[in-house]
């Protein structure tokens, strides 16, 4: 028989384990907001710079420990040379160790696959933890691209107990997950800018990442045996606000035109700045009628509302809008050319518009 008593212990042995159950939700839930605020600020750097500051100085006071470094491989100086363009070498950075080669850094580089954590030896992490000192316990997260070891993140804190062999690890792996996205993406972005394929003013496309483009997308609707469609657009009478509110006026009307067509186009098309006041956007597998539409969209954006200038001055716009489309045949081998013929045509039926009275989209004749 239970008695009365039992049954009470019981009880408040349920309910003490509820309450230990509660709290550890709680503690858990509280850990993975901080741990997606943290993974939220990597996302957010747009310059490997500020991303190496977030990983390295972020992460620390996130943390809340003494010490963390990133360690990069970098066998052909790379990286060095874009952080060296972007302004600060990585010498700038004392917690960034850039390796021409990951062999005999540390002992657990061999097998590092998932985070290790245990032990800080000096003997073993001072090579890729050169600044910490008293450093008791280490986490080391590795960073991987395509199933290659690109480096780690090491948390450094001087209680051994916190990190241990036996604690979980999945927050850290995701986070070493989000952290290596985060160091291909800023790097390969960093390349593009300095390979010269994005115009410094709008951060668009230039025209000589438009060629490349043009060239891989008519190959694309040859063997899909679909059209490829040019919009070439040019602001009218340009030259106007240059001469009445001067160059740095002109500049802010550039990079909102710039904005109005991107909120018009979809993540498929390809815009580029094609020259000073022209902007080109390739359609793939789009028909002349479809293009014509998004073409009448994008005019009545730009002219919809007046631009502000840096002066607080409204300015309005119009843009004229020339049409052109190809549908490669399987014979078509010379695609480069075929390419600048259909933005020659598109840019024919441009200044048809701009005879015709500007403002307006023409398609070409057929
Ligand atoms: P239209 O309607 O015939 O196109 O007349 P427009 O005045 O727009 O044409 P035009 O080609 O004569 O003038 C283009 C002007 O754009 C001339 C050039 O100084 C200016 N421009 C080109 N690139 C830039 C730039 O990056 N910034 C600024 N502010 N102006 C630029
Ligand atoms: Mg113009
Ligand atoms: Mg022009």
């Amino acid at each position: 028989m239970t008695s009365p008593e039992m049954l009470e212990d019981e009880l408040e042995a349920t309910h003490r384990e509820l309450k230990a159950l509660t709290s550890e939700v709680a503690r858990n839930d509280e850990k993975m907001r901080r741990s997606q605020r943290r993974e939220l600020r990597l996302l957010q750097a747009e310059t490997l710079d500020v991303l190496i500051t977030a990983l390295t100085d972020g992460l620390r006071v996130s943390y809340g420990v003494e010490y963390v470094s990133v360690v990069l491989s970098d066998a052909d100086h790379d990286v060095r040379h874009l952080l060296l363009a972007n302004g600060t070498p990585a010498e700038g950075f004392p917690a960034l160790v850039m390796v021409e080669s990951m062999s005999g850094l540390a002992p657990q580089y061999i097998a590092l696959r998932s985070p290790w954590l245990g032990p800080y030896a000096a003997c073993d992490h001072q090579l890729i933890c050169p600044g910490a000192q008293d450093a008791r316990s280490i986490a080391m997260i590795p960073l991987m691209h395509r199933g290659k070891l690109l480096g780690s993140i090491n948390i450094c804190s001087s209680d051994p107990s916190r990190f241990t062999r036996g604690h979980a690890t999945d927050f850290l792996q995701h986070l070493g997950v989000i952290a290596s996205y985060c160091i291909e993406n800023t790097i390969n972005r960093a390349r593009l800018l300095r390979s010269g394929f994005t115009d410094v003013l709008t951060g668009w496309n230039n025209r000589r990442y438009l060629s490349v483009r043009l060239v891989e997308e008519l190959a694309r609707a040859r063997r899909d045996q679909t059209s490829l469609v040019c919009l070439m657009l040019d602001i009218d009478h340009f030259k106007r606000i240059n001469d009445t509110w001067g160059h740095a006026a002109g500049d802010a009307v550039l990079k909102e035109l710039a904005q109005r067509i991107e909120s018009q186009v979809r993540a498929s098309d390809i815009a580029a700045r094609y020259g000073g006041e022209e902007f080109v956007v390739l359609l793939p597998a789009t028909n002349v009628a479809a293009a014509e539409k998004l073409a009448e969209r994008i005019r009545d954006e730009v002219a919809a509302s007046p631009i502000r200038l840096p002066n607080g001055d409204l300015v309005a716009i119009t843009t004229s809008i020339g049409i052109a489309k190809v549908s490669p045949r399987a014979e078509d081998n010379d695609l480069k050319t075929l390419g600048d013929s259909l933005v020659a045509r598109a840019d024919v039926a441009l200044y048809a518009a701009k005879s015709a009275g500007r403002d307006r989209v023409i398609v070409e004749a057929a």
